[in-house]
């Protein structure tokens, strides 16, 4: 197996020296061939999704597939003007010159990805490595084997088969390629394997972009309340429940609420997710399943604690057969349980009461940076002093997730839920070097490039 990845692996790279991707032509081919793809095998993937995660189609569409599409026709739309090299000045000092930022691409890449979002976290890096002219090694995760096998298998009818492939397997196949050198590794997932890849790539200095995870705060202010309750709720529910069953790394994981209005947020919270998941959720096909075993029992541990199922105000039912969790939601469980210090990753939402809306400040910021940070609020110095005063991915006032589906904002973490960024223009940025080009005319120089500067000594 080693022996074979080897050899594929110089392969690609002999490929990547041969200079084929780098042509406008290649890019072009492939992105098309990846729109191709998502056309001719659209109801294959919706089945691999529904196979793998219980995902509906319609969410399947929302936060896969169409977002795919979007970004394919973004990149073919401006990739000649991305390829483009920018002028840039250069001193007085290099007279009669001019000077450009050449973008180059890095070479061989490895895309390592999550589970959660099996065709989104491994095809949204690809697009920007093919635009930036790159060969690419994608090892999807071994948890989504449905949709990892239909990657596998249907990708290479689309694209370039010696520039781009597709690798199955778990961790061990991750560290077999791990210990390759690569141009640039490009990891979705764990905090925890994100230390483990960083480490890998110090060996061979590779740059890394790590897309992790955390705890996403969301606050609700009361102050939206009196403005449109049931929006702030619905999206409150769609972005913790509606996404994967909260198995997002974007996803809500804790609510702050004042401590007065948190039994009037949780009375709407209920009416709203039954009118959502109807009177029997495990009846809904609109909730997606837990990814496996393994997590269903995970998630169910952070339920065990005696101290932390009292705090249960709403679900909690579970069905270990289908891998159903209800939407759940708790008032107050101790901040020092797993529940409130490991990241949930499922439909559990603990719902945590302040004095004052703005002690979540504080609370914020004595946790790790989040990948994301949420506020529901009208109140414009709490959201000016959430922007300055706390640190996150990103932050979003009065919604969820969309920052996700944008194209002009970076997507990243900082700190513990990541490194660097992608999506839009800035996933050509990071599949590529700016190299740095001066041309000088050879007609005249400064007298003081030169010594000697005898007339100009100094008496000190
Ligand atoms: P994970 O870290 O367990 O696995 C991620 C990938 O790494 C998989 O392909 C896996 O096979 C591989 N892997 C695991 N151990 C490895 C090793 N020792 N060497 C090489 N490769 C190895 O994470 P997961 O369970 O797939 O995903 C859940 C986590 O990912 C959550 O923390 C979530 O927040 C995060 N996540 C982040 C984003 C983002 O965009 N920031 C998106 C999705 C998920």
């Amino acid at each position: 197996m080693e022996k074979d990845l080897g050899k594929e692996i110089m392969e690609m790279r002999e490929c990547y020296r041969k200079g084929n991707t780098r042509h406008v032509t290649w890019r072009r081919a492939q992105l098309k061939g990846l729109l191709s793809f998502l056309a001719e095998k659209e109801v294959e993937i919706f089945r691999a999704l529904n196979l793998d995660l219980g995902k509906n189609y319609v969410e399947a569409f929302r936060d896969e597939v169409g977002l795919l599409k979007k970004s394919l026709n973004l990149a073919l739309k401006d990739l000649k003007t991305w390829m483009a090299s920018k002028e840039a000045k250069l001193p007085a000092i290099a007279l009669l010159s001019y000077a450009e930022l050449v973008p180059e691409p890095l070479g061989l890449i490895l895309v390592i990805s999550s589970w959660n979002f099996p065709m989104g976290l491994s095809l949204e890096p690809l697009i920007g490595a093919i635009a930036g002219g790159n060969a690419v090694v994608i090892k999807p995760s071994e948890l989504a084997p449905a949709s990892s096998s239909l990657l596998a298998n249907a990708l290479p009818n689309y694209l370039d088969t010696q520039a781009i492939k597709v690798i199955e397997g778990g961790p061990a196949v991750g560290q077999q390629l791990l210990h390759h050198k690569w141009d640039k590794i490009f990891f979705t997932g764990s905090t925890k394997v994100g230390r483990i890849i960083m480490s890998e790539a110090a060996k061979n200095l590779t740059p890394v972009t790590l897309e992790l995870g955390g705890k996403c705060p969301a606050i609700l202010d009361s102050l939206a309340w009196s403005w449109d309750k049931e929006v702030a709720i619905n999206r409150i529910i769609g972005a913790k429940y509606g996404s994967c069953a909260g198995q997002a790394c974007i996803s809500i994981d804790y609510l702050l609420v004042e401590k007065p209005f948190s039994s009037t947020v949780v009375e709407l919270m209920k009416a709203l997710i039954k009118k959502m998941y109807g009177d029997n959720p495990r009846e809904s096909h609109s909730i997606s399943r837990i990814i496996n075993k393994h997590h269903f029992l995970r998630l169910k541990d952070l339920l065990t604690d005696q101290k932390v199922k009292d705090c249960i105000v709403y679900g909690g039912s579970m069905d270990e057969d289908s891998l159903f969790i209800e939407p759940t939601i708790l008032v107050d469980p101790p901040l020092e349980s797993a529940m409130m210090t490991e990241e949930i990753f499922g439909p559990l939402l603990p719902i945590i009461t302040l004095d004052k809306i703005e002690d979540s400040i504080d609370f914020i910021n004595s946790r790790p940076k989040p990948l994301a940070l949420y506020a529901f609020t009208k109140n414009e110095v709490l959201k000016e002093r959430l922007v300055s005063e706390t640190s996150s991915g990103s932050v979003v006032f009065n919604d969820a997730i969309i920052q996700f589906a944008a194209d002009t904002l970076p997507f990243g973490g900082i700190g513990e839920s990541g490194i660097g960024k992608y999506h839009g223009k800035f996933s050509f940025d990071t599949f590529t070097h700016y190299k740095a080009v001066a041309r000088r005319s050879l007609l005249t120089d400064f007298w003081y490039r030169f010594p000697p500067w005898n007339n100009y000594k100094l008496e000190l």
